[in-house]
Order: C-alpha cells, then sequence, then structure tokens
C-alpha cells in the first residue's frame, strides 16, 4: 500500500462518471432532468448511434450566464440546493451537482446556453473534463447540450457498451418515462434522424400514454384519482386485458421524479389480485404525491430510487385508490352459482345447461369439451419438465408405463378454482388451471412441430410497438419466424402479425407475441431453438387452459381429470407447481381429532 493522496477533480470527476453515467441512456436522463428543472416546456432529444457517437438535448429553459456556465461543471456545482437543510425538501430533479462534470469527463462535450436577459449566450468546449474554450455566440434563450463520442478516455466502459440498437431502445425507454411524467413538457426524440417519439405538451396525460404505448394499449387504460391528507394519486392502470409478462411497463413517479419502487409496483399489483394469472402484471402510469420531507431522495446516485418515511401507509392508499379504480369499471367477473341438483352428483345425468357459466374467459368451453376422448400419449418428452410438485418426485415415469393417478370422482368447485374431489383414500384438491395446462402442455410436447407451425391469421393483427420493442422484434426476427409467427413491417413503430403458432391461433396470437418480445428484452443471451420451442409451448398451454375463476359443470370436471389421469406427468403443471393436494381419510379424521 502506498501513501493515501487525494484525487485530484479529474480523476474524481471520472469516477463518479463510472456511477451516473453507465450508458447513454444514463445521460439523456440527466440531461433532460435538468432541462425540466430550468423550467422548460419544449425539450428535444436527438440521438446518433444510440447516443454513442453524438447526443443533443435541447431545451427552451432558463438557460445559464456566462459564470454559471462555467461553474456548472464544477463538482457539487448546483443551483437547486444551498445547503444540506435543503435535502430534506428536494422539489427539483437534481441536485447532486455531479451530472454535468461527470459527463464532460469521458466525452467531448459542447454547451451553448443564454438566459433571456442577455443579448448574446455563451459556449463552453470541454475535452474529458477539461475546458478548451469559454465564448460568446448568438444563440437562442435555453440549453444546448451536445455530448460526442462518449467513453472516448475509458476505453473498458466503452467495450461495455451493446450495439447501437440497443442503446437507442435504452434511451427511447428513459425518454418515454420521463415524458410521461410531464404531459405539459412537448418532448421529441430522434434517432439517427428519425422522429421516434413526440408528445404534445398539452398537459393530457393519457395523449402522452397513447404516444408512447400506442393508442390502441390508451384505450384500455382506466383513470385513476384519489387524494388522502397529504397523499395524492394520479394516472391511469391498465385494464387485465392489458397485462404483460414482464414489469417494464409499470410507471411510478414520486413528486415528479420517475423511480423504481418494489413496494408501490406490488401495492398496485395487489389490487389486481386475482384478476391476473401468475407471471403476469399490469401496466400503469401513475403520479403519487407526498409531502417532500417525507421522502429520502438521496438514496442513488441516478436518484433512480428513493425511501419513503411512511411506505406502509402510502402502499395501502395506492392499492385502495386503484381497488376503488377497477371495481368501478366492473372487471371482476363474479361467478353466478346454481345449486347442485343433487340427483346429479357424480353421475352423468347433468346436463350442460344447467351449469350457468357467468362470464367467457379466453379458454372457453368449447375448449374443454374439445380435449380428445381418450389420449394415446406417446410421449417423446425426455425430461422437458421437473416436477417440484408434493408427487411429482415420487413419480418418474417410463414412456408407456401407466400412471399411478388415483380414480377420482368430482364433487364440486372451490372458489370456481379447484376442484373437489373423492378418492378411494381420502379427498383431493385440483387446481383446474393447472391440470388443464398440464394436459395441454402434453398434447403440444407431443407434435411439438403441429403446434408451433404457422397458422395465416383470417384478420392480420396490428401492433403498435414502441421503440424499444421494435429494436429486440428486429434483433429477433429469425427466432419469432422459426415459431411460426409471421410479422411484416407497417410503418414506423407499426407493424402487422399476420400468422401466428398453430395452437395460438384460436386464442389470438398477440399476447404471446407480446410476452416473447418481453422475454427476449429480458433475457439478452442467446438460448437454443428447442428450449425456445418449449417455452413458447408452455406459453400457450398456459393462455389457452381454462382459468381460475371459471365455473365449470360436472361432466367438465369429469372430462379435466380423466384427461390428467392419462398425463404423463400429471402431477404438477409445466410450471412445477401441483396441480393437486390430498387429505387422506386418517389427515381428516385427525383434524377432526377422531384419531390422536
Ligand atoms: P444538478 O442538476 O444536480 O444541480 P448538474 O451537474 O446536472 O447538477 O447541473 C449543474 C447546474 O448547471 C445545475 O444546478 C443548473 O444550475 C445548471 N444547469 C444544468 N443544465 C441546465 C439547463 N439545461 N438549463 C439551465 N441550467 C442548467
Ligand atoms: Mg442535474
Amino acid at each position: 500500500m502506498g501513501r493515501i493522496l487525494v484525487l485530484d477533480e479529474l480523476t474524481a470527476n471520472k469516477i463518479a462518471a463510472g456511477e451516473v453515467v453507465e450508458r447513454p441512456a444514463s445521460i439523456v436522463k440527466e440531461l433532460i432532468e435538468n432541462s425540466i428543472d430550468a423550467g422548460s416546456s419544449r425539450i428535444e432529444i436527438s440521438v446518433t448511434d444510440g447516443g454513442l457517437t453524438s447526443l443533443v438535448v435541447s431545451d427552451n429553459g432558463t438557460g445559464m450566464d456566462t459564470t454559471d456556465a462555467g461553474l456548472a461543471f464544477e463538482r457539487h456545482a448546483t443551483s437547486k440546493i444551498k445547503n444540506a437543510g435543503d435535502l430534506d425538501h428536494i422539489q427539483s430533479l437534481g441536485f447532486r451537482g455531479e451530472a454535468l462534470p461527470s459527463i464532460a469527463a469521458v466525452s467531448r462535450l459542447n454547451l451553448k446556453t443564454r438566459i433571456k436577459e442577455a443579448v448574446s449566450g455563451t459556449e463552453v468546449v470541454i475535452e474529458g473534463g477539461q475546458i478548451l474554450t469559454t465564448a460568446d455566440i448568438g444563440s437562442p434563450v435555453g440549453t444546448i447540450v451536445e455530448v460526442n463520442d462518449l467513453f472516448f478516455n475509458t476505453p473498458a466502459r466503452k467495450k461495455h457498451m451493446k450495439g447501437p440498437n440497443n442503446e437507442a431502445g435504452h434511451v427511447s425507454d428513459i425518454v418515454n418515462k420521463i415524458a410521461m411524467g410531464y404531459p405539459h413538457i412537448s418532448f421529441q426524440l430522434k434517432s439517427n434522424g428519425r422522429v421516434i417519439l413526440k408528445t404534445p405538451g398539452k398537459g393530457d396525460l393519457l395523449e402522452c400514454i397513447a404516444g408512447v404505448y400506442g393508442i390502441e394499449a390508451a384505450r384500455e387504460m382506466l383513470l385513476v384519482e384519489a387524494q388522502k391528507s397529504e397523499n395524492s394519486i394520479s394516472g391511469y392502470v391498465g385494464k387485465p386485458s392489458l397485462s404483460r409478462a414482464a414489469r417494464n411497463h409499470q410507471i411510478i413517479y414520486i413528486n415528479g421524479r420517475y423511480v423504481r419502487n418494489r413496494g408501490i409496483a406490488e401495492a398496485v399489483e395487489k389490487a389486481y389480485h386475482s384478476m391476473l394469472m401468475v407471471g403476469r402484471h399490469p401496466v400503469f402510469v401513475l403520479n403519487i404525491r407526498v409531502n417532500p420531507e417525507t421522502v429520502d431522495v438521496n438514496v442513488h446516485p441516478a436518484k433512480t430510487e428513493v425511501r419513503i418515511a411512511k411506505a406502509g401507509e402510502i402502499e395501502s392508499f395506492v392499492t385502495s385508490a386503484v381497488s376503488q379504480t377497477l371495481a368501478g369499471n366492473r372487471l371482476i367477473p363474479a361467478p353466478v352459482y346454481k345449486p347442485v341438483p343433487k340427483q346429479g352428483l357424480g353421475g352423468p345425468t347433468v346436463k350442460q345447461e344447467e351449469w350457468q357459466v357467468p362470464y367467457i374467459s379466453t379458454a372457453s368451453e368449447e375448449q374443454i369439451r374439445e380435449l380428445p376422448e381418450s389420449s394415446e400419449y406417446v410421449p417423446e418428452l425426455s425430461g422437458a419438465s421437473t416436477g417440484t410438485g408434493i408427487l411429482a418426485d415420487s413419480i418418474p415415469r417410463e414412456a408407456g408405463e401407466q400412471p399411478c393417478f388415483p380414480e377420482l370422482r368430482p364433487i364440486g368447485q372451490i372458489d370456481c378454482t379447484y376442484i373437489v374431489a373423492q378418492g378411494s383414500d381420502g379427498m383431493y384438491l385440483i387446481d383446474q388451471h393447472a391440470a388443464h395446462e398440464r394436459i395441454l402442455y402434453e398434447k403440444y410436447m407431443e407434435k411439438p412441430d403441429d403446434f408451433v407451425a404457422s397458422e395465416q391469421l383470417l384478420f392480420s393483427v396490428a401492433l403498435q410497438l414502441t421503440f424499444q420493442e421494435t429494436q429486440v422484434l428486429n434483433d429477433h426476427i429469425i427466432n419469432l419466424t422459426d415459431l411460426g409467427f409471421v410479422v411484416e413491417h407497417f410503418g414506423g413503430e407499426t407493424f402487422l402479425l399476420r400468422g401466428v403458432p398453430a395452437a395460438a391461433a384460436k386464442i389470438g396470437g398477440r399476447e404471446i407475441f407480446l410476452d416473447l418480445l418481453d422475454y427476449f428484452s429480458r433475457n439478452r443471451h442467446t438460448i437454443s431453438s428447442k428450449a425456445l420451442r418449449e417455452k413458447l409451448l408452455i406459453t400457450m398451454a398456459c393462455k389457452s387452459a381454462i382459468k381460475a375463476n371459471h365455473n365449470l359443470g360436472l361432466p367438465e370436471m369429469e372430462s379435466l381429470l380423466g384427461q390428467l389421469s392419462k398425463a404423463r406427468n400429471p402431477f404438477t403443471c409445466p410450471h412445477g407447481r401441483p396441480t393437486l393436494i390430498h387429505f387422506s381419510g386418517y389427515d381428516l379424521e385427525k383434524r377432526f381429532k377422531r384419531v390422536l
């Protein structure tokens, strides 16, 4: 160990840049936040090669005078707070005075700025953190920051950059997220000269959402508005039908700042309880306002996380506000029960008509009746799924071996979700969705080629993607074609889905297609085409399977249990969750204290 040295400012800035400036998108974020803090009503962003070659952010805000334009590049130089006490009630997005010096330390930067009181503006040229020139120039009121040759002097960081498409995707993602937080500001984003986002800046959040997620999605959004003492919430939540496989479309602002906050996201999801399938996540854009003194914004260098003093209180406020919106829109399926006809118990005499199906989920009754009467499984799976359920472990079956599945007689349903059945050795509860999922999955895996084969849609489906999704689509078009999707570029970020894998044709391939895009954007490593295919079949089984909260007649239950009994691995769903649980006669006797 050598002697301890105090680092010079340039080195300190380069180190800080490591935290603040992860990639072009993080620079764009910092620069936009500065423009917002400067009171701009119009912010334009333009990136070349995803920002790796150049990125420009210009605004019509207050601008800076010549002195401030130079000071702005000094470490911890900020106009936004004066002392540590101010940290307790931050109203601005910036306050660390770190962004400009950090960005300047790892790029060639050019700043032009003018305040409205001055006749001319100031230009500062800076390279690797060193000011080369400061000059008077003609310039409009506001600020233009141009960042060129990012990471030219930090090759290690430069190596970590993904391709320009990927970086452009990240830029577009962050601009979308900030833009929806400021409907009063008009945002424009250009990538390689093409406009990929434009918000009108008229103050209408729904219009912004339409600009980002498309009009179709905006139509499926419901208004949330509530206030309780100091706290308020406003914004939009997606109908359950708009749910996604990833949480990327969940946007939260706390006091105007876009943040990631697990607690609040979960509080919103809680309001959707039982309306969404496992693994599905709602889409939402929510502005939450709380007393600034209860929020600590200084917990993360990029300021994307905050700590809320009374988190629990805010979270339950959020859950109840979103629940009210969802309930007010009658989205919760209310099953209608009819009394079970006595003579029908277990017997074949119950006619289908006597059972009322309260609402039609995507898995219609037809699909259940459509199940083959008997299926001669000739399984070719090679341990495709490994059960982790209670019974699965004990039953590793060979091809053609008779399953030791109990003989079950259905008695009825609990919560329209679980089938109660009598076996020779006690009571069984069967998760109807998991069971049907297993049946369909095995059916698909038996002849995967048939079910993945592309089927042309009668009416092609228009998809309005985000710019980032378009990048993912371009990167994975071969995979998607391989899986039976036929996609045609329509213009801009709009695509036409013309064909889908056969098993998805009935349920509409849209949701499955979007799921795959989500999956690809989360898993950037390559995955074998066989594994991908299996993933698709699992997803299709899940989507086509009868849902929870779905009323079933006894014949349907019988058919379902009959099918399950013939499955090769009947005890778990393809995700490894149990399809059934067992209470033996002894268990029941113990519970009732008939035996000790
Ligand atoms: P912070 O935003 O945390 O204060 P920055 O390094 O991002 O730190 O910016 C330093 C200062 O430069 C800001 O406090 C502000 O006074 C000034 N500044 C930066 N960008 C702009 C802009 N677009 N318009 C006006 N002033 C700006
Ligand atoms: Mg800043």
